[in-house]
């Protein structure tokens, strides 16, 4: 059954979703002759930024996603092109009729409660809607950018993030010295883009591209079929462009062995009344400390308290196997485990943020942290952890594929 949207009610499709979230993001409203209102839905992208084969397969998409709702598509070099993008501009755009709804007003009063109201799934499917088409790819920033055309409907947008829970920016509009004020703009920055990408997802395959080629979350593509072509990004894959990491000397790792040592014997002394009473993991990366020098080699301090906040998350109990036997602790009468750093903090100039975060200690039992670092057959401890661990260490801003962890294992 096709719906115009001036049909569209509750339950929306994913579709319908999909489509409100692109007029409403575009928030540009046409007239014609006969005084019917045309909305647009455009897909845009500086000249020359996207491959003929990438807008084509775009469009495709586009069209199975929109193939129950009327639409018209005007492509580049067709005559009415310019009449809704701007000349220099590639892509397309798809029109939607409209009678009733002529301005942004109605459009928000028409959708923005039932869409609030709606299951997470076609919150999703608007949001994508929203950022599919418009939204651009900040090269330098590393995050998704959406300049907002109005302000009733960013609010809009918002609001359905927040219920969303995810995170992002708004930055009001501004003055500029230049004379040419900054238009409001939403972002979701670099660090929370893996999320996004992986809860909303894309159909872009040029936006797609672009994240995947920014490496910050070497992420293996799974295409929904909610919408025609939508790719989340699912888990860490293993990485095709592999980093090189500088081989630990014998003495820096020796060193580093020193100070896990020494964590472990704060841990095992520490009463732990500093640490609250449910910690959790932060979810957002932590600024790494100033490395201190030890003989030649410089290294980065471990914190007793964020190994304890790790221990206590893990209730204690190994990580492999919460039944792997231990003791009672003398100090504290506490289960006895031991924190491990996953990724060794030997590494850590190779990465942005710091490694000394809960969510890169677990909990093993003195066998199997005894295995992960002397063990013929480190792969069996490793690979289990790292499949826990590798969305948390995402979100604490550090990437890492599997590949590239054995390998410091090795
Ligand atoms: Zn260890
Ligand atoms: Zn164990």
């Amino acid at each position: 059954m096709s719906r115009s949207i001036d049909q569209f009610t509750t339950p929306f499709s994913p579709a319908e979703a999909f489509c409100i979230g692109g007029i409403i993001s575009a928030c540009d409203v046409h007239t014609n002759e006969t005084g019917t209102s045309i909305w647009v839905l455009p897909v845009i992208h500086n000249p020359q930024k996207a491959t003929p084969e990438s807008l084509s397969a775009h469009k495709k998409h586009l069209e199975n996603v929109f193939a129950e709702i009327p639409t018209i598509t005007v492509s580049k070099g067709e005559s009415d092109f310019t009449k809704y993008m701007q000349p220099n501009k590639d892509g397309f755009v798809f029109l939607f009729e409209s009678k009733d709804l002529n301005t942004p007003e109605n459009l928000i009063q028409r959708f923005a409660n039932n869409i609030l109201c709606s299951e997470e799934s076609i919150r999703c499917a608007f949001i994508s809607g929203v950022f599919d088409g418009r939204s651009s790819w900040d090269k330098s920033g590393k995050m998704i950018t959406l300049d907002s055309r109005n302000e009733l409907c960013a609010e809009t947008i918002c609001s359905i993030l927040d219920s969303l829970s995810i995170r992002y920016n708004y930055n009001p509009p501004r003055e500029r010295a230049s004379g040419n004020p900054r238009k409001a703009q939403l972002r979701i920055y670099s660090t929370d883009v893996p999320d996004f990408i992986k809860r909303i997802g894309l159909i872009s395959p040029t936006r797609i591209k672009d994240i995947e080629n920014a490496s910050i979350c070497n992420f293996s593509e799974e295409f929904d079929t909610v919408l025609d072509g939508l790719t989340r990004i699912m888990g860490l894959r293993i990485s095709t462009q592999t980093r090189e990491y500088k081989k630990i000397t014998r003495e820096k790792f020796s060193i580093e062995a020193e100070l896990d040592r020494k964590l472990l014997d704060d841990v095992i002394n520490e009463i732990d009344s500093d640490i609250p009473e449910k910690p959790t993991y932060k979810g957002t990366p932590k600024k790494k400390k100033a490395p201190t020098k030890v003989s030649s080699s410089e290294t980065y301090p471990r914190d007793t308290n964020t190994a304890l906040n790790a221990l206590k998350i893990a209730e204690y109990k190994c990580e492999i196997d919460s039944e792997h036997p231990t003791f009672i602790r003398k100090k504290n009468n506490l289960p006895y485990t031991e924190p491990h750093h996953l990724i060794p903090m030997a590494y850590s100039d190779n990465f942005d943020f710091s490694l000394d975060v809960e969510e890169n200690i677990v909990s093993l039992c003195s066998n199997c942290h005894n295995q992960i670092h002397y063990g013929k057959d480190v792969e069996v401890i490793l690979q289990p952890l790292y499949e826990k661990r590798k969305d948390l260490l995402a979100r604490a801003g550090i990437y890492i594929a599997y590949a590239e962890l054995l390998e410091m294992y090795k």
